[in-house]
């Protein structure tokens, strides 16, 4: 039995991201809520789709809906609006945020693993972090956040700009064969924060592109990819249904350790997933603190936030350790580790909003 719920499952990423999972097998009890009086129809509609699971929901009684969750994932919120400062932003999510993870600490079981796709991530983390300090649940291995759309967004463009090389090439042989788009981390990896500059995509595989002005237009897309949507959206709306296919595809990724024991498992571990995640309790998250030192050469540098790839452990989902293969085994260019020195002085802000939300807020 693994149970999944989603906290703003009525919201333009609540609703892909619960029919998503209601089509994955790993799934056998989708728990939906949200403060709007839909959330019981939504989940009745889901659950007339014949996959195996069972989906129930309502915006009521948040302790029935949390009792038993393997995994919880909060996408409720507010998006911006255009007009709307990011501090205006932080502000209405951060109290959203904190009062859910109130209820999470209060109803979900010591290995629940909690997920938050709701924005800024880069400072609502933190604010989730320390209100589970103050309540005494903290644990460093089942927090994340989810920075998969960038990932993701690197491997699409990535492939589209090779492909696109590809069939300028004099010659090129007709229905030769395409790059990917599917993940492949052995070619980028994303790192850092979710927002702008601090987005680090990092080449891992550098003899794929060597034209300088290509590599910074790529860089470019991935960091502000977001923008393309909001403007293509007219400002009506943000990433949604490229966001909920990301939120799926990092809990499916639990979902199938949870589900190692499993026979029918066909779980492989090879992604290393990034999140974004507290790292001074884990391991190699000193070792990873340490290395920003010396990348951004500044001895001062204390960054508790990143994200990175993690491993997970294989029965629980929990996170296992943090994989700094993409930091050890890649040589950094120059370029690269200017990104990640611009990227480490803006989350250190960022961390900050959300570290003083809370000690400035601290009543819970
Ligand atoms: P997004 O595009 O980020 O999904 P939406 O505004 O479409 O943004 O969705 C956010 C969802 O979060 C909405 O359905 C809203 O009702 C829900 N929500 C807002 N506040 C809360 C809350 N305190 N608890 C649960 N859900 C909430």
């Amino acid at each position: 039995m693994v149970k999944v719920c989603v906290l703003g499952a009525s919201g333009g990423i609540g609703q892909p991201l619960s029919l998503l999972l209601k089509l994955s097998p790993y799934v056998s009890t989708l728990a939906l809520y949200d403060i709007n009086d839909i959330t019981k129809g939504i989940s009745k509609d889901l659950d007339h789709i014949n996959t195996n699971s069972n989906c129930s929901g309502a915006n009521a009684d948040i302790a029935n809906i949390l009792k038993d969750a393997n995994i919880v994932i909060i996408t409720a919120g507010i998006p911006r609006k255009p007009g709307m400062t990011r501090d205006d932003l932080f502000k209405i999510n951060a109290k959203i945020v904190k009062n859910l993870t109130i209820e999470y600490g209060k109803y979900c079981s010591a290995n629940t693993k909690l997920l938050i796709i709701s924005n800024p991530v880069n400072s609502l983390i933190p604010v989730v972090c320390e209100t589970l300090k103050l309540m005494g649940k903290f644990n460093s291995r089942l927090v994340m956040g989810i920075t998969m759309l960038d990932l993701i967004r690197a491997n699409t463009f990535l492939a589209n700009l090779l492909n696109e090389n590809k069939s300028k090439k004099k010659n090129a042989i007709v229905n030769s064969k395409q790059y990917n788009k599917q993940l492949n981390n052995n070619n980028i990896m994303v790192i850092g924060g979710h927002s702008g500059t601090t987005i680090v995509p990092l080449l891992i595989n550098k003899t794929l592109l060597y034209n300088e002005k290509e590599i910074k237009e790529l860089v470019h897309q991935i960091q502000f990819g977001g923008d393309e949507i909001v403007k293509a959206k007219n400002g009506k709306g943000s990433a949604t249904l490229s966001m909920a296919f990301a939120g799926y595809f990092f809990t499916n990724e639990i979902l199938k350790t949870i589900n190692f024991d499993n026979e029918e498992s066909i779980y492989s571990n090879e992604n290393n997933l990034p999140c974004y995640v507290y790292l001074p309790d884990l391991p190699n998250g000193k070792f990873l603190q340490d290395k920003l030192k010396e990348i951004t050469q500044n001895s001062e540098l204390n960054i508790e936030y990143f994200a990175i790839p993690v491993k997970l452990n294989r029965k629980s989902g929990d996170i296992n350790s943090i994989d700094l293969s993409c930091i050890l085994k890649n040589t950094l260019s120059p370029n690269e580790k200017e990104m990640i020195k611009v990227a480490c002085e803006a989350l250190t802000k960022d961390i900050k909003t959300g570290e003083d939300y809370i000690k400035n807020n601290s009543k819970l």
